[in-house]
């Protein structure tokens, strides 16, 4: 039951209302304020409706019609997201924790956790009580184990997990782990989940062998109820008939939590399949499906692995996985971020003398837009992300300080270059420090109850009218430019004129209250924007990957041939070559060029050395 309260309702009448109920021993929860300021009652047997009506303070009575009050959504409706260390599991940056089954030796998780940070993991896994189908199989190293674990997290920075198999261990994980695993064989061993819902560290609970949904959630609930919300569901498999695979990977599973539950939700596609050639496939498709991550088995030399080494990966074949989840996250809207842990040590670090420890970066546009998710998938919640109003808004407030970074659009892969940004990195002594690609998808929004039918007018850039036509020939709607989508999304909001609509995205939709009549309204699907980071400096120390300059040829035979013979001779491919008349001198023009290399290191000081001779004007704007 849920009572939804007087919207006026003061804090110590509020106060006083749940100590009422408790006085009349109903265990009940302040749910805060999600729209409505709520109070949840989680006792079941002697609920007496009549009783809570009468209660000073309470509008209505809610039944909620699951038996998992905590786990789903009808207390808890927006999604909950789990901090564990650097990490947070639910949000738009995908979580891919790896490492071996069992933690063997200290060499071992070395080993595997150097090559897995690499590849892209921000959790380090490994067992250390391992629960086996034999008693005489590999155990596990116990206390050993987990300390060989701490070791990981203080040398590679990579928050780690282990389980735990029984309630006398709750003090070793108290001690030694970030996050406490509960394996598929513990799923129903209730004085385990409630020990660890006292415990109060986030926990990672696998799904049992055999369990439904419904019992998975129930055990959910055990640990919620402790008063523990740091949830995480990981789904590793269902016990069927079919013997080509260890267990059968329930990915339908994926889904049907992500209407029912509130929690977090990982993939372990190691021991659902346990046959490494099935772990890439699945893991991918578990990502398409809305995942928000991934436990993978890892081991150097799994033929000598202590357990599970058929269903390991090779740190190769993992590093290969990763990269092919960073080509499918955007398309799910989500990112595979490589420096996800650098760079949140180094946001960890105070700043510079003075300045507060916190950081903000600015975006041009307001909340909802493109810009401002790019921002949010790039950097996570440490930062804060300030609005302005223009580009220049942007760099002006980076160069003076006021923002330690921005975030602009560069390029998009329909429309090309975002030639305002290009005049910006040319006149502002900034750096580009970072990069990401964001899918456009545009959806057509408008109030809640509004109909197709209902429309005549359609508010959004000119741009994305433009990207949106084959849908917008159908209709006879007037379209009316303004400046950016989110824009267009807040005046519909506003609106006291039946029949608006915007294009815009989801994420507009919700922050302004819209609801969504048609989604994925744009003629091209494979629509891209790149956004660029521009700060003073990097904000880690990781070599980059790419390199972008703007160059100037002199006029003469041959001038551009020469400069780009210098990327031949040294060996670096060129992904971007595009020119534009240099703004102010007619005939003559600038040209864009990015490299897949890292250019600002001292090993391609000869590289720039040959550039600046040959180009008339040259100008890194940074390698990332
Ligand atoms: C494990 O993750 O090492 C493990 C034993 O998994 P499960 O409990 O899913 O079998
Ligand atoms: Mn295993």
């Amino acid at each position: 039951m849920i009572l939804e309260l007087a919207p006026d309702l003061s804090v110590e009448a509020r106060a006083r209302l749940l100590q009422t109920l408790r006085r009349n021993r109903y265990d009940c929860r302040d749910l805060g304020d999600q729209g409505v300021p709520r109070i949840g009652i989680l006792g079941g047997e002697s609920v007496d409706p009549a009783f809570l009506e009468r209660l000073e303070g309470v509008a209505a009575l809610v039944p909620v019609g699951t038996p998992f009050k905590l786990a789903g959504r009808d207390m808890h409706p927006k999604d909950t997201r789990v901090q564990v260390g650097d990490v947070t599991v639910g949000a738009d940056r995908l979580v891919v924790v790896a490492g071996p089954c069992a933690v063997e030796s200290r060499e071992q998780v070395m080993t595997i956790a150097a090559a897995v940070r690499k590849a892209g993991a921000v959790i380090f896994r490994g067992g250390a009580f391992k629960p086996r189908t034999s008693p005489y199989a590999f155990q596990g190293l116990a206390e050993k184990g987990l300390k060989y674990l701490a070791e990981v997290r203080e040398t590679f920075g990579m928050p780690v997990v282990a389980e735990m198999t029984a309630t006398g261990q709750a003090d070793l994980m108290m001690k030694y782990v970030d996050l406490v695993q509960i394996g598929a064989r513990n799923m129903q061993n209730f004085e385990l989940l409630k020990c660890v819902g006292r415990m109060g560290k986030p926990v990672l609970l696998k799904r049992g062998l055999s369990a439904t949904i419904q019992e998975w959630l129930m055990s959910a609930e055990y640990i919620l109820a402790e008063g523990n919300p740091h949830v995480i569901l990981c789904e590793r498999g269902i016990r069927t008939f079919e013997p080509f695979t260890r267990n059968t990977l329930d990915l339908t599973a994926i889904p049907v939590l992500r209407q029912l539950t509130h929690l977090p939700v990982l993939i372990d596609p190691s021991h659902a399949t346990g046959i490494r050639e099935k772990v890439a496939p699945m893991a991918r498709a578990a990502i398409a499906a809305g995942a928000d991550g991934l436990m993978i088995e890892v081991h150097h030399d799994p033929d000598n692995a202590l357990s599970d080494g058929p269903q390991s990966l090779y740190p190769d074949q993992f590093a290969q996985l990763m990269r092919d989840l960073y080509v499918i996250a955007p398309v799910v809207d989500k990112q595979v971020d490589f420096a996800y842990l650098d760079k949140a040590a180094a946001m960890r670090r105070p700043v510079s003398e003075g300045r507060q420890p916190s950081r903000c970066a600015a975006f041009m546009g307001r909340a909802g837009n493109f810009s401002h998710k790019a921002c949010q998938q790039y950097f996570g919640e440490q930062v804060e992300a300030v609005a302005l109003p223009s580009f220049k808004d942007v760099f002006d407030a980076v160069a003076d300080g006021r923002a330690d970074f921005g975030i602009v659009p560069i390029e998009n892969s329909l429309s090309g270059s975002i030639h305002q940004n290009y005049d910006h990195l040319l006149t502002y002594d900034l750096k580009i420090v970072g990069e990401i690609k964001l899918r456009i998808v545009h959806d057509l929004v408008a109030r809640p109850g509004t109909r197709l039918a209902d429309i005549r007018r359609v508010l959004s850039h000119p741009q994305v009218f433009g990207q949106c036509l084959h849908y917008l020939e159908q209709y006879d709607w007037e379209r009316v430019a303004v400046s950016d989508t989110a824009g267009a999304a807040e005046r519909v909001g506003r609106s006291e004129t039946p029949g608006d609509a915007a294009i815009a995205n989801r994420v507009a939709a919700e922050t302004y209250g819209l609801a969504v009549l048609a989604a994925g309204i744009e003629t091209n699907p494979r629509n891209y924007t790149r956004f660029v980071v521009i700060g003073k400096a990097p904000l880690d120390r990781r070599q980059g990957q790419k390199t972008s300059l703007i160059c100037t040829a002199p006029n003469r035979p041959g001038a551009l041939l020469a400069i780009l013979q210098v990327f031949a001779e040294c060996g670096i491919n060129m992904i971007k070559l595009e020119s534009r008349p240099l703004p102010g001198e007619p005939w003559r023009y600038l040209f864009y060029i990015d490299l897949e290399a890292d250019l600002e290191t001292a090993e391609h000081a000869e590289t720039r050395r040959l550039l600046a001779e040959r180009a008339d004007f040259l100008k890194l704007l940074g390698s990332y």
